[in-house]
């Protein structure tokens, strides 16, 4: 049987709960079989060239995210070893008999493609709103995903990009990015004053897009200094260290912080505040933080319980809170593709030469995929890519 590398757990080893980390092994090479699985007949094999790692991958990695979601759809297809990875670019290598005529996809296309596989039926897929599908899966997650050499893909998922438009790497980043294009166009921040709590991947997307789609004051937090630098640099106005939660009251706001905040908004508050770190202390951070009337936009999931003390103020100050999910299939793609293929706006540019750092350091070898590097890398940098062909 012929096999390819890929990057997973096995909770049959005990790897979820005894180890950080994913493995590299060796899997079978996904193949077409329509005769066996109907469902390839609409489905493509493609050759992975970058694939993304992510604030979710990191959250597995350490084993604080997903935990139940990574359990339960593991036990429902009787498998204990999961191929994780969601984010990626590649090429098309075979398609199953319909995919043509569906989709008007075809072997040789470059492809990258959302990671929530939705199921088309449920009442949100059958008015377009997939993004909140009650029966989807999630590549990496609850379905094997794609850090592998080879991935079988539904061709539904597939969104076919232009690399004379968007440069390969970054079309391995529509993914996430496509989480803070979800994120702000959820909300209209034309003119509004917005924090953003959290400056990991899709924090630093969204300071680019807050910009793009018209904030008058952008707003950066973050704990690591490194990333409010960066922050600033891809055109935040203001950028804010805060210290880590108190692990005594993990829930506890941040005074400091919020006064410094009511003093850039000259006392107001914030318009849009955006929770984009994952603890419970940023999620109240948020709501304190955003003024009267205001919206809070709360997207890095992190697992466990979370408290907001003085719910009934929360009410009464009239703030909406807005989950974000995935991305809109396909509009959200659309916008994705119209804001990084316009060069002038220099978004695109401003991902591979900041962020990125042109590809010196934040792009790993998949050949070359150590637990030492990863651990290395994940300190170093906001945003990884594995080139998943060397
Ligand atoms: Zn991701
Ligand atoms: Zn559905």
């Amino acid at each position: 049987m012929e096999t390819i590398n890929a990057l997973t757990i096995d909770i049959s080893k005990n790897e979820w709960h005894n180890q950080k980390g994913f493995f590299k092994r060796e899997v079978p090479m996904p193949v077409l079989d329509e005769k066996h699985n109907t469902k390839d007949a609409a489905s493509v094999i493609v050759k992975v060239m970058y694939a993304g790692i992510c604030g979710s991958d990191r959250g597995m990695w350490y084993r604080n995210a997903f935990t139940e979601l990574f359990h339960s759809a593991l036990e429902k297809e009787h498998k204990s070893m999961r191929i994780v990875g969601h984010e990626f670019v590649g090429e098309v290598v075979g398609a199953g008999s319909l995919v043509n005529e569906l989709y008007g996809i075809k072997v040789g296309d470059p492809v990258s493609g959302d990671s929530h596989i939705t199921c088309g039926k449920c009442f949100q897929c059958r008015i377009g709103e997939q993004e909140t599908c009650q029966d989807q899966a999630i590549m990496g997650i609850s379905i094997d995903g794609i850090f592998g050499e080879y991935v079988k893909i539904p061709a539904k998922n597939l969104w076919v990009v232009d690399f004379n438009r968007v440069r390969p790497e970054v079309c391995a980043m529509y993914d996430p990015f496509g989480n803070a294009v979800h994120a702000l166009t959820r909300v209209d921040v034309r003119g509004v004053r917005i924090a953003i709590f959290g400056c990991g991947q899709i924090g630093l997307f969204s300071i680019l897009l807050a910009r793009q789609f018209g904030a008058a004051k952008v707003i950066a937090i973050d704990v690591n200094k490194d990333n409010v630098d960066m922050a600033l640099e891809l055109g935040a106005h203001e950028g804010i260290v805060i210290k880590p939660a108190d692990k005594a009251n993990p829930y506890d706001i941040d005074r400091e912080v919020i006064d410094k905040v009511k003093e850039l908004t000259y006392g107001k508050g914030v318009d849009v505040s955006m929770e984009m770190a994952g603890f419970n202390s940023s999620v109240n951070n948020c709501i304190e933080a955003t003024r009267f009337g205001g919206q809070v936009i709360l997207f890095g999931i992190k697992d466990g319980d979370f408290i907001i003390p003085k719910f009934s103020k929360m009410v009464v100050k009239g703030i909406t809170l807005h989950n974000i999910i995935g991305r809109q299939i396909f509009r959200t793609w659309q916008i994705a593709q119209r804001v990084l293929s316009d060069r002038k706006n220099g978004v695109q540019d401003k991902m591979w030469d900041i962020i990125m750092r042109g590809g010196n350091g934040p792009v790993i070898k998949f050949s070359e995929f150590s637990h030492e590097l990863m651990e290395e890398k994940m300190k170093q940098y906001p945003k990884l890519l594995f080139d998943m062909q060397s």
